[in-house]
């Protein structure tokens, strides 16, 4: 059985050419999917019958299975999702006063190895399909339409476990989905990656074409400093990073965020920010500085909340703009950097 939820319109529309059948079918079976959120063929009622019989013989419609469901003091909600093959991955919904954002996963695990991060913990096992990534704020959606509020995900952050560009193929058919008028029709600029700066991936980026938010976890102002702590820069160093931002920029027509997480005398003095202000000068990016979460198995602290301040203030000093990170869910492990499926890992 092959799951539709895997197809961007595009690609279904390739689908229903093999099939035989015409190419408008594709928006049907895509608005039937997404506008009216069916999941049984048989309803579908301007499908032939003979043609919801082969969808029905050979094609499914499955979203991932909740498996633990955590609801924090301040309405973040985090998901265990348990997928067709028995992994899981976790997702989270925050609630702004500006909508719903969903942080999703890319892949089961994480390869990148950075020493801060929990997700990391478990090396990566596989990358995640189109329909599990789309079925993360599906499930989602429908938590929102239970609460009978009239509320919708509104937002979607590929912030979860994995290293999105290194599932980029999958990560853009997702995102075409979500972004698609018929599909969850959420805007280019409600969606946003973070990737750990894997290089080429930033340039195919830019060629897309879409308008969707590229973040970057930089972490570290000098190549020294984040060798220590994050091992994609021994492959992709500082400076091949800032001239696939500039790239960026240029080609896409829009700016990048930087992530900034800071760690108890690692990246946190004033000396760190000043160097940081003129590594990022030429581009017109600005920095989203994150409070450590902690992970039980590191040694990373927090900053003290001064130095997150002089930290924010030197960089605006230095005419750079620059914003803490909200924390959402830290009751619960679903913070930045606590992804990783604990339960999973307590039964390995
Ligand atoms: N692999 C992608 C997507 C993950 S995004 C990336 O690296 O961008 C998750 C964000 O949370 C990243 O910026 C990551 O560096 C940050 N993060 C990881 N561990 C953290 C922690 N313990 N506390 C706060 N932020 C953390």
């Amino acid at each position: 059985m092959i799951n539709l939820y895997n197809y961007s319109l595009e690609k279904l529309e390739e689908l229903m050419l093999s099939l035989q059948e015409k190419k408008y079918r594709a928006t049907q079976l895509f608005k039937w999917i997404y506008e009216k959120r069916v999941t049984s063929f048989d309803e579908m009622s301007d499908v032939s019958k003979s043609f919801r019989e082969v969808l029905n013989r050979d094609f499914c419609l499955v979203k991932p299975k909740i498996h633990k469901e955590q609801r924090s003091k301040d309405g973040t909600i985090k998901l265990l999702l348990e997928l067709e093959d028995g992994d899981k991955v976790e997702t989270v919904l925050m609630r702004y006063n500006y909508g719903n954002a969903v942080c999703v996963s890319s892949e089961v695990g994480c390869n990148m190895g950075c020493a801060f991060c929990a997700s990391g913990l478990l090396k990566k096992k596989r990358e995640l399909l189109v329909s599990e990534m789309i079925g993360q704020v599906l499930v989602i959606d429908d938590i929102l339409k239970a609460e009978g509020n009239n509320e919708r995900v509104t937002h979607v952050v590929v912030m979860g476990t994995g290293e999105p560009f290194d599932n980029y193929e999958n990560v853009m058919d997702f995102i075409r989905i979500l972004n698609h008028p018929h599909g969850l029709a959420i805007g280019a600029r409600h969606i946003t990656v973070s990737t750990c700066g894997i290089v080429p991936k930033i340039y195919d980026y830019a060629k897309e074409g879409l308008q969707i938010n590229l973040a970057i976890s930089l972490h570290a102002p000098s190549d020294e400093i984040r060798k220590k702590i994050m091992p994609i820069s021994f492959k992709y160093p500082m400076n091949e990073l800032m001239e696939a931002v500039k790239y960026y920029e240029k080609n896409a027509g829009r700016r990048v965020t930087f992530e900034y997480i800071l760690l108890n005398g690692i990246n946190d003095s004033k000396e760190d920010a000043k160097k940081l202000a003129k590594l990022i000068k030429g581009t017109l990016a600005y920095v989203n500085l994150i409070p450590y979460n902690s992970v039980d198995e590191n040694k990373y602290k927090r900053s003290d909340d001064k130095s997150v301040r002089d930290f924010m203030d030197t960089l605006i000093k230095c005419g750079v703009n620059a914003t803490i990170r909200r924390e959402f869910g830290s009751d619960i492990d679903a913070a930045c950097g606590q992804l990783r499926a604990k339960d999973e890992k307590e039964q390995l």
